[in-house]
């Protein structure tokens, strides 16, 4: 048999090996199956454990403003001496954290941020559309709905402050209503007086079980025939040309192909395979309010304290804000407990009676690149090596199209999307 012949049938007999069982893993994994491809979908923890499990379950289309705004680092110092407040830096962690802070800075330039919002419209846009066909093989279309999302504010000034971010999601072609205060506590009676302004986005959805949406992708994909492993990557053997296999601590799995999806934790494997991506971490809280007196119908997202606010399966989730420290530090759950106070006073009524038993804390990692832009593209060096990673505030919505792009590039097809501005190479 000659070689070519021989690659080409080991290819059909030798799986891509997935790495990373979140959102994206799972997106990727479900979308090649879908194209008629075998895949080891492979994950040291549980399915669903990482950053997909406790984040604020938005679909939010018109989450495509970049972190880093114009003015953004001149807010910097007013946050960071308000305990409650959307920005918390681990100073120890400071000096390693340098280098990406100064790609933050640059990537705040006006025409930067024009670039990025565009390009995270066209990954965001059509999300829901996107999922349906992953929802339908999984019988999973009650977890996802599509009921719109508010934008609350505490007051005048933060409305009238968030205006350029709205005018960069409206000329991205965001539909956005404005809604009078006694319109929006006809459709959210048990919003406090603290909330005086806000703004409705009507095509946005949300999902009531992040976990829970994870979890059945992966057992369609284990039901399709596609194998999941539970297994710590280390690194990948190689040719001069191709990955040949994934090294694991318990072995080592043969790869026709791989995709890197493993989140926060994907730059020490993407330095392995050609590419060193200044990736990091922002880190993010939540509290789960069990049986919550008081709530909202429609998710919403407060913008004065950056966290969103989610009616889901197991309770009312406030998750958000953004912690700088990396990802070896403890929790900080003095940051979950700010957001608790503060959904409080949004929700007055809310846990009126401290109760310590309705209550659950947790702590992720959201994977984040300093010009909010997530890598998707194919390694320098192995041109088998696939990335997914680098997600951060918007994962569970852009997986996805992720998902998809994946497999039309690993099949050679046209692409949904220009995936340029997500290259590996921008940096
Ligand atoms: C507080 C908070 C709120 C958020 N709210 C939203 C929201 O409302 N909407 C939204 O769209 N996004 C939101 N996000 C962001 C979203 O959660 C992430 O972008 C998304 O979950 C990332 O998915 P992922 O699959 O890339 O990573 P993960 O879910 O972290 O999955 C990566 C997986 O890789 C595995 N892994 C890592 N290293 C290895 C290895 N060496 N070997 C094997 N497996 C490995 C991990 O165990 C993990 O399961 C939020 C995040 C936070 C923290």
């Amino acid at each position: 048999m000659d070689g070519r012949r021989g690659d080409a049938l080991s290819a059909l007999v030798t799986p891509i090996v997935v790495i990373g069982a979140g959102i994206v893993g799972a997106c990727g994994a479900a979308y090649l199956q879908r194209d008629g491809r075998d895949v080891l979908l492979l994950d040291h923890g549980e399915p669903g454990m990482g950053a997909s499990f406790g984040n604020g379950g938005m679909l939010s289309a018109s989450s495509i403003v970049p972190v880093a705004m114009p003015g953004t680092l001149g807010k910097v110092p007013r946050w960071l001496i308000d305990a409650e407040g959307p920005l918390a830096i681990r100073w120890s962690y400071l000096p390693r954290l340098v280098p990406w802070l100064a790609r933050f800075a640059a990537a705040s330039a006006p025409a930067r941020v024009e670039a990025q919002a565009r390009a995270l419209r066209a990954l965001l846009k059509d999300s829901l559309e996107h999922f349906a066909p992953l929802l339908r093989d999984a019988g999973a279309e009650a977890l996802v709905r599509r009921q719109g999302m508010l934008y609350l504010y505490g007051s005048e000034a933060a409305w009238r402050g968030d205006l350029r971010a709205m005018d960069l999601r409206r000329r991205n072609g965001v539909v956005i209503e404005e809604i009078e205060r006694r319109a929006l506590g006809e459709r959210e009676p048990d919003l406090g007086a603290a909330v005086t302004h806000a703004r409705f986005i009507p095509d946005n959805g949300f999902t009531t079980n992040p976990l829970r949406l994870v979890q059945t992708l992966v057992r369609q994909i284990a039901a399709r025939g596609g194998r999941v492993v539970q297994e710590r990557v280390l690194g990948f053997e190689t040719n001069d040309a191709q990955v040949t296999a994934v090294r694991t601590d318990r072995g080592r799995h043969p790869a026709s192909a791989v995709v890197l999806a493993a989140g926060a934790w994907s730059r020490a494997l993407a330095a392995q395979l050609g590419d060193p991506v200044p990736l990091d971490t922002e880190r993010g809280y939540h509290v789960v309010v069990k049986d919550p007196e008081k709530t909202v119908r429609t998710p919403a997202i407060f913008v004065d304290g950056a966290f969103g606010i989610t009616p889901m399966e197991d309770g009312l989730r406030l998750a958000g804000t953004v912690e700088l420290g990396g990802l070896e530090a403890g929790a900080n759950w003095a940051r979950a407990d700010a957001i608790l106070n503060r959904g409080r006073r949004i929700l007055p009524g809310l846990l009126e009676r401290h109760d310590e038993s309705r209550l659950s804390r947790w702590l992720g990692f959201r994977p984040s690149l300093p010009d909010s832009l997530p890598v998707i593209g194919t390694s320098s060096r192995y041109a088998n090596a696939y990335y997914a990673f680098g997600h951060g505030h918007v994962g569970m919505c852009a997986a996805p199209l992720t998902g998809k792009l994946l497999s039309e590039l690993i099949g050679g097809k046209s692409l949904s999307i220009d995936i340029g501005p997500f290259s590996p190479r921008r940096f």
